[in-house]
C-alpha cells in the first residue's frame, strides 16, 4: 500500500499549505501554466483503481476550469503559449490545457466541458495505444489484475503467486508487480506484460481497444477548433532509455502515422512517462531535429522566463485525481508547491535517496515533492 500511504501524504501536506494560504504566500511569479491530465470520466462504481490518478472527473474538470478563469488567467493552445512565452508577454498569465495517451473519454467526457467554456487544448496520441499494438503495462496491469482471481507469474526469474480476489489484495497485487515492471527495460516490460495478459486469458489489443481512442475518434477531436492533436510516439516507452535511432524512430514514426492519418504534422510533442528518466536534454535535441515547436514533460511547475525560451523541455501543472479538490487546484496553479520544494530540494540534495524507475504508469508530477512520482 505504498502508493496509498503516499497519496494521503500528499494530501496531508496539500491541505497543509492550502490552509496556509501557500497560493498566496508563496506565490510563483511566472508566465503562465501548462495544465496536465489524462483521462476525464465519472469516476467508476469499483474500489479497484491503481490508475485512479490518471483520471479527473468531468465536473471537477468544470469546476478546476472556472477556478483557474476567476484568476483572471487567459486560456490559449499550446502553440500561442510557447508563442507568448518566447515574446516575455507579462501580461495576464495564460494557461494551455493538455491531454496525454488518447483515451476515448477525452471525446466523449472531456471535448464537451472544454467547449463549454471555450478552453483550448492539446491531445497527444501514441499511436500504437490507438492501434493496440503498443503495451501500455500500466492499463494492461491493471486489466489483468481487475480480472484474474489469482496472478500467476515470473518475476525476476521466480515464480510468484498473489491471491486478487478482494480489491485490497488487488491493489497490493498490483503495486507488487509495478514496483518491479516500473524499472524494467522496455523490451523486458512489453514482453511481461503481454505474457502476463495470455496466462490470464486477456489480449493487450482488446485492452487497449476498450480504453483509447479509435483513428475516427480522433478525427472527431481533431475537427474541433479547440484542439490540437500532438505527439506521443508510437509505443510509449520511456525514450531517455533507449538507444539514440530507436528514439528517434519512435518520434519520427509515431508523427508520420498521426500526419497520415489526419493530413496535419503535429508540431507538439508530449514525452512519454515524462519524468528525468525517461526525457533529457538528448529528447529535447531529437525535438528540434523533428521541427516540434514545444514538447511538454511531467516535471512540475510553471512556465516562468528561464522557462521562456526553452519550450522543448515545458513543465507542466497536473491535476491528478487523487487531489479534486477546488484548493488543490487554486495551490497548484498558483506554483506555490514548486517554489517549496524547490527551496526544499535544496536541503534533500544533502541527504541520499534509493533508486526511482523511469516510466512509473502515472506519468504525472508529484505536486508535494515538484518532481515526477513513481507509483
Ligand atoms: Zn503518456
Amino acid at each position: 500500500m505504498r502508493r496509498a500511504l503516499k497519496t494521503a501524504t500528499i494530501r496531508c501536506a496539500l491541505r497543509g499549505l492550502s490552509l496556509a494560504r501557500a497560493d498566496r504566500w508563496f506565490a510563483e511569479p511566472a508566465l503562465g501554466v501548462v495544465l496536465m491530465l489524462h483521462r476525464v470520466r465519472p469516476a467508476p462504481d469499483d474500489p479497484f483503481r491503481p490508475n485512479g490518478h490518471l483520471e479527473v472527473t468531468p465536473d471537477f474538470l468544470d469546476r478546476a476550469l472556472a477556478r483557474v478563469r476567476a484568476t483572471g488567467a487567459r486560456f490559449v493552445s499550446l502553440e500561442e503559449a510557447a508563442d507568448r512565452a518566447r515574446r516575455g508577454f507579462t501580461d495576464e498569465r495564460f494557461v494551455a490545457t493538455t491531454l496525454d495517451d488518447g483515451y476515448r473519454d477525452n471525446l466523449v467526457h472531456a471535448l464537451p466541458v472544454f467547449r463549454r467554456h471555450g478552453v483550448p487544448h492539446t491531445v497527444f496520441v501514441a499511436t500504437g495505444m490507438v492501434e493496440g499494438t503498443a503495451s501500455a503495462w500500466w492499463l494492461t496491469l491493471e486489466a489483468v489484475v481487475r480480472a484474474a482471481p489469482r496472478i500467476e507469474a515470473v518475476l525476476d526469474g521466480r515464480p510468484l503467486s498473489l491471491d486478487t480476489r478482494a480489491p485490497a489484495a488487488k491493489a497490493r497485487g498490483f503495486d507488487r508487480i509495478a514496483r518491479r515492471v516500473d524499472v524494467m527495460a522496455e523490451d523486458d516490460r512489453a514482453a511481461f506484460v503481454r505474457a502476463l495478459a495470455t496466462a490470464h486469458g486477456l489480449a493487450v489489443p482488446r485492452i487497449l481497444s476498450a480504453e483509447m481512442m479509435t483513428w475516427d475518434d480522433v478525427r472527431a477531436i481533431a475537427a474541433d477548433p479547440l484542439a490540437t492533436i500532438g505527439g506521443h510516439t508510437v509505443d510509449h516507452p520511456a525514450l531517455a532509455t533507449l538507444p539514440v535511432d530507436r528514439a528517434r524512430r519512435e518520434i519520427g514514426l509515431g508523427l508520420d502515422r498521426l500526419e497520415t492519418e489526419l493530413g496535419v504534422r503535429p508540431r507538439q510533442f508530449a514525452y512519454p512517462f515524462g519524468n528525468v528518466r525517461a526525457a533529457g536534454r538528448r529528447e529535447a535535441a531529437l525535438m528540434a531535429e523533428f521541427g516540434i515547436d514545444v514538447a511538454v514533460t511531467t516535471r512540475g511547475g510553471l512556465i516562468g522566463p528561464r522557462e521562456a525560451g526553452d519550450t522543448l523541455f515545458w513543465p507542466r501543472v497536473s491535476l491528478n485525481g487523487d487531489h479534486q479538490t477546488d484548493a488543490v487546484v487554486d495551490l497548484l496553479v498558483s506554483g506555490a508547491p514548486f517554489r517549496l520544494a524547490r527551496a526544499a530540494g535544496a536541503v534533500r540534495r544533502l541527504i541520499p535517496t534509493g533508486r526511482r524507475g523511469t516510466s512509473a504508469p502515472d506519468h504525472t508530477p508529484d505536486p508535494a515533492a515538484g518532481g515526477a512520482a513513481p507509483v
